[in-house]
């Protein structure tokens, strides 16, 4: 999994408001990979320090760990708390990520934002432990060595490489020309001084070039020895390997005796126009016919206010 997290907050539409805070990385396949999820009444810095210091239990706190975002302070200051070693960004450098994750998070959970929140849980564990599933098992036959994305960029970078021309400057060290663009690349620290081989950690199309004139007919096989073992299918299945489990049955929960005294008022809700209309529209009779579902978990709460 590449090291960067992204971390949002969605308002939750429910009558009982709250934020859902997520944090996601990107597979070698650019699918969203879900980190962590949380509930909170609002955010804020005790709410992001309470979310940050779950994910320490699981995510190591390096340099190599850039978490990025593109809303609340809380954000920035708590990362520096809770992950010191980690970079931290806002998302004008890496808009295209966040953008793409936040609007997926929205369409997968936009009827279920106005779910309660156990409804809500119980939505994202089954999602996504289908997601998970179906990744486990979608390239175990695919026969390459890496991600068909990933395979896709090696051919592509091949081709572009074939067209440019390469001098050997010493043990290693190559000058590439071509398109009007002088590129050095030195095999050893894998790099390109267009630097697009050391930040993607796969052959650039010059890096291709190099690496036909360096190993001939050979050089086919040598383009995953200079590419991160990130991209291959065996990395990408072991991502998955985990499953998710569903929450158990609210009787085997173990809830500390704190929590169980302490009382919760319901919230405040003004009685409106709408929420009366609403509310007639669902006798006693259809809301027991219809239990399980949760637009009537709604609805009986709905009945209950008036
Ligand atoms: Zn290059």
């Amino acid at each position: 999994m590449r090291k960067v997290i992204a971390v949002d907050g969605i308002f939750l539409k429910s009558r009982y408001g709250g934020v859902l805070l997520s944090a996601i990385a990107q597979d070698a396949e650019n699918h969203i990979f879900p980190v962590a999820f949380c509930i909170v009444d609002s955010e804020c810095d005790a709410s992001y320090k309470y979310f940050f210091e779950k994910m320490r239990s699981f995510v190591l706190d390096t340099p190599e760990l850039c978490i990025i975002s593109n809303r609340h302070p809380s954000i920035g200051k708590m990362v520096s708390v809770v992950f010191p070693s980690a970079h931290y960004g806002y998302c004008m450098r890496y808009n295209i990520m966040m953008i793409n994750i936040t609007e997926l998070i929205n369409a997968v959970l936009l009827d279920e934002r106005k779910f309660p929140i156990t409804a809500l849980f119980d939505v994202i564990n089954k999602q996504f432990a289908e997601i998970f599933h179906e990744r486990r098992m979608i390239f175990l036959d695919i026969g390459t060595k890496f991600v068909p994305s990933m395979e896709a960029i090696i051919a592509e970078n091949t081709e572009l490489g074939n067209k440019l021309l390469v001098h050997q400057i010493a043990n290693y060290r190559y000058v590439v020309t071509g398109h009007e663009a002088i590129a050095i690349v030195d095999l050893k620290s894998k790099s390109c001084s267009f630097r697009v081989f050391d930040v993607d950690k796969i052959p650039c199309p010059h890096a291709m070039a190099v690496l036909r004139c360096q190993y001939g007919e050979d050089y086919g096989r040598r383009i995953y020895e200079y590419s991160c073992l990130y991209y291959t299918v065996d990395t990408y299945i072991m991502a998955y390997v985990e499953e998710i489990k569903p929450v158990p049955s609210e009787d085997s929960w173990q809830v500390p005796i704190e929590i169980l005294e302490r009382k919760i008022s319901p919230p405040f809700v003004e009685p409106s126009k709408q929420n009366a209309a609403i509310a007639m529209q669902y006798s006693t009779t259809n809301v027991l016919a219809m239990k399980n579902s949760a637009t009537n978990v709604l609805a009986v709460k709905i009945q209950h206010l008036m």
